[in-house]
Order: C-alpha cells, then structure tokens, then sequence
C-alpha cells in the first residue's frame, strides 16, 4: 500500500482537483484506491459524487478514535474508488486532537489496520500547515505537491519543504517528496514556461513529467460530483490526469526493482 498525501499550504493550487483525478484515474487502471479527504470544506467528498451534509460517520470519527475506517469509508457512485469522506465536524477536530495521545499520527493508525485494502491511498490535506495536514504528512510515504506555474509559485514553498523535513525527521522516517506537479499550466503563457523552466533547473526529476493544463472540463466535472477523468475522459485536463496516474504507477513500480 503506497500512501501519499497532496499538499501545498495555498489555497486554490489544485490539491482537491489532482487527488480526485489521481485517484479515479489509478482506478481506471486497476488500481485498488483510497481518497482520503483531510479538508474540512470536503471538496474531495463531494467531487467524487458523495454527499458531505448525509455523513453518518466521517474522517473526523476515525481521527478522534470515535470511529475506524471500515465504518467511515464510502464507495464514489462514480469513480471506481473508496473515499473516506470529509464535512464541517472536521473542522473541529483540529482543536479536540491537541487534548488526545499520538495527535500527529491519527490517520497513520487508522490506516495500518487496512493496509491489505489497497494499492493507493491518496490524502487530500487542507491549505495549512494544521494539525490536519500533519496527521496526512504523518500517515504517507510521500508527498506530491501541485503547483501553478505564476511569479510567486516558489513563495511558501520553503515553508512546505521545511515542515516535511521536521516531519522527517522526528516523525516519519518514511516520508519524502516524491515531486512537484505543474497544474492549470498555459502553454501560451511565457511566464508559464519561465516558471516551469525554473522548477525543473531547480528540482530536477523531483519535477513530474506530466503537465497539467489549464481545462475548463476538470473545473466543471465537481459541479456534476464526478472526477474530471470520468466526467469527460477525452479532454486535455483528464488525459493529463491519465497520464499521471501512469507516471505514479511507473514510480511506485521502479522503486521495488
Ligand atoms: P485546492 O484544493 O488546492 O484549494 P482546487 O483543486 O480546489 O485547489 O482548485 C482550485 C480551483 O481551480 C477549483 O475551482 C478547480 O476547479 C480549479 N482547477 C483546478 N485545476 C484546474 C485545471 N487544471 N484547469 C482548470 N481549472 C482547475
Ligand atoms: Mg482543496
């Protein structure tokens, strides 16, 4: 079981979009896959077709060991994947975690009780660096960070890279990042391309081979409570998802040889 967790402490750089796409798209090849939804706004929830405000239990029963995953986790109606779905109790549980044991590492037990369950698990963090997102730094192997290719795209980035490596060093040896995904991308665009240059002259082959475009039909797909990959598989924005899907799988592959 790889577990990774999208992060990115801005708001509004692709997080949800890519972990829903991500995962519908590893399902689409086979791939036994868990969205888990770590934002409080549950836009992860309800961009795979389950509805947040009917939630009997969610991630904030299985965080305050109220709940496990077997009784939380729901199928997507329209992806072929299990999300363990977030809403606005979560928010919540930021404060009611800070009084409990082994805070950090919440999310990361839960799990270990499944890991026969799944190929993939993929944790959609909020826009922060909260007690939330430690829990999803705390639970993964590895991190994919989304980025827009814009003049301050490398701004916050330090903070990031600096949390993840506290986070490795006192608690979770395992963790690293595995790359830095270029999202909403404008080929058009020369900054775009300024920007893009820049991350891989920077971060080599931490950078990912994939870009993702700027594509209206992945902004719609969520409206529809259904990942873009499914909604409409033949435009830009979902083949690039594809594609990543094939490029993480490759990844993962490698790395057992
Ligand atoms: P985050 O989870 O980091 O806050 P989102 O994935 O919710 O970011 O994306 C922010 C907004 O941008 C959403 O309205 C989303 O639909 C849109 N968006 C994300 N990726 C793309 C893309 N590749 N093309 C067009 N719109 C996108
Ligand atoms: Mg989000």
């Amino acid at each position: 079981m790889h577990i990774f967790a999208i992060a990115n402490q801005k708001g509004g750089v692709g997080k949800t979009t890519t972990s829903v796409n991500l995962a519908a798209a590893l399902a689409l090849q086979g791939q036994r896959t868990l969205l888990v939804d770590l934002d409080p706004q549950g836009n992860s929830t309800m961009g795979s077709g389950v509805d947040k405000g009917g939630l009997a239990c969610s991630v904030y029963q299985v965080l305050v060991g109220l709940a496990g995953l077997r009784d939380a986790r729901a199928p997507s109606p329209s992806g072929n994947f299990d999300v363990l779905p977030a809403n606005r109790d979560l928010a919540g549980a930021e404060i009611e975690l800070v009084e409990l044991d082994r805070r950090e590492s919440r999310l990361k037990e839960a799990l270990a009780a499944h890991a026969g369950d799944y190929d993939f698990v993929l944790i959609d963090c909020p826009p922060s660096l909260s007690l939330l997102t430690l829990n999803g730094l705390c639970a993964a192997h590895g991190v994919i960070i989304p980025m827009q290719c814009e003049y301050y795209a490398l701004e916050g980035l330090s903070d990031l890279v600096n949390t993840i490596k506290k986070v490795h060093a006192n608690l979770n040896r395992d963790l690293k990042i595995i790359g830095l995904l270029r999202v909403m991308f404008d080929p058009r665009s020369t900054l775009s391309n300024q920007v893009s240059a820049q991350l891989e002259e920077h971060f080599g082959d931490k950078v990912f081979k994939t870009l993702v475009p700027r594509n209206v039909r992945l902004a719609e797909a969520p409206s529809y409570g259904m990942p873009g990959v499914v909604f409409d598989k033949a435009a830009k924005g979902a083949q690039a998802y594809l594609a990543f899907a094939t490029e993480m799988i490759e990844r993962v592959q490698n790395w057992k040889e």
